[in-house]
């Protein structure tokens, strides 16, 4: 039997989605009609992002499961239209992107090298930054990117505590959960990293109590999503030098608006949602392995809890 499976991710995706889909379909045998426009009532399987013009679901009324290109799903878990499973995207690619940039941006502030840019005027200052394992780092949000980016600073000599709803355990890493955990790991953390999705349970989580409950000079880097954090809270703590930098890389408004006070501030670094990408190739792999699972009634891989909204 032929599977017909919508593109519905974008134009603009196709041309990079198409060969590694059709490619992937051909490894896997499985004999599928993809295509950018399908009759509703036929399509089988939906490769789907949420800025998709495909809203409504209804019509899609023998699809199995939406699978969706990006690991961020809250605009797509209030869809009351969408009745059929839900999986987000765990990709290779996409972890290793996070942990290079994470890691990168962990050991810019853990060796200052911000100042040695700024001393570049023939002073020779020997000053000596701290080693590794003097810089507590705490990660909230230990799912598929947090717990790969604990790992690498665990490699590199960082002590990291990790904060999660369930408190799963993490190689190496000291792992807490709920409100008192909360607030052990932000009083320990010289550098805090938001890898945290975005739902009811985590909006505005960084405010101005836990911002207060950091040590004084903490960095914190944001790749995970914009409204996690208070943004007035978060410009009063720089401004009193509470928090020494902010490294964001998601805001509430995307893209940021030129005249938001994050641009020019001295001590905030904004890079443009560029954290972590969905590679084709690598995407196109699990898309293809769920499109097999649902053929053979195995489990779909990365279903989304749509109570949790993750
Ligand atoms: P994930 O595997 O679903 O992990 C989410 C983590 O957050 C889990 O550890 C989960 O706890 C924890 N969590 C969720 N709600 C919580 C709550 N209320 N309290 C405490 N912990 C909570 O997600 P992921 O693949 O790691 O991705 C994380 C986020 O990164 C995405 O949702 C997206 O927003 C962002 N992202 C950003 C970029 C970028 O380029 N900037 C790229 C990709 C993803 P449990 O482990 O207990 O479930």
């Amino acid at each position: 039997m032929t599977l017909n499976i919508l593109f519905a991710a974008g134009a603009a995706r196709w041309q990079d989605y198409q060969m590694p889909l059709r490619e992937g379909l051909a490894e896997a045998e499985i004999d599928a009609n993809l295509s950018l426009d399908l009759d509703p009532a036929e399509v089988d399987y939906i490769v789907y992002a949420p800025d998709s013009d495909l809203q409504d679901f209804t019509p899609y009324t023998r699809c199995k499961a939406v699978l969706n290109l990006w690991a961020g799903v809250e605009g797509i878990t209030n869809n009351a239209t969408l009745t059929q499973p839900l999986a987000r995207m765990v990709d290779p690619g996409l972890t290793q992107g996070m942990v290079e940039w994470v890691t990168g941006h962990v050991l810019r502030h853990h060796l200052d090298i911000d100042y040695a840019l700024a001393r570049q005027d023939g002073t020779w200052d020997r000053y000596v930054p701290p080693l590794a394992s003097d810089r507590p780092v705490t990660i909230l949000g230990m799912g598929e990117l947090g717990a790969a980016c604990a790992q690498a600073l665990v490699g590199l000599g960082f002590p990291v505590t990790g904060w999660s709803r369930r408190g799963k355990a993490v190689d190496g890493v000291t792992m807490l959960s709920g409100d008192e955990g909360l607030d052990e790991a932000l009083s320990s953390a010289q550098i805090l990293v938001l890898l945290l999705p975005k739902t009811p349970g985590t909006v505005n989580l960084i405010d101005a109590a836990a911002l207060s409950k950091l040590p004084e000079g903490a960095v914190i880097v944001n790749p995970g999503r914009g409204p996690l954090i208070d943004d007035d809270a978060l410009l009063a703590a720089l401004e009193s030098g509470h928090v020494r930098h902010a490294t964001l890389d998601v805001f509430r408004v995307e893209p940021l608006p030129a005249d938001h006070p994050y641009w020019a501030h001295p001590r905030v670094t904004v890079t443009p949602h560029i954290a972590s990408e969905t590679r084709a190739a690598s995407a196109a792999r699990v898309v293809v392995e769920n499109i097999r699972r649902g053929e053979a009634d195995e489990p779909f891989l990365h279903l989304v809890d749509r109570d949790q909204g993750y």
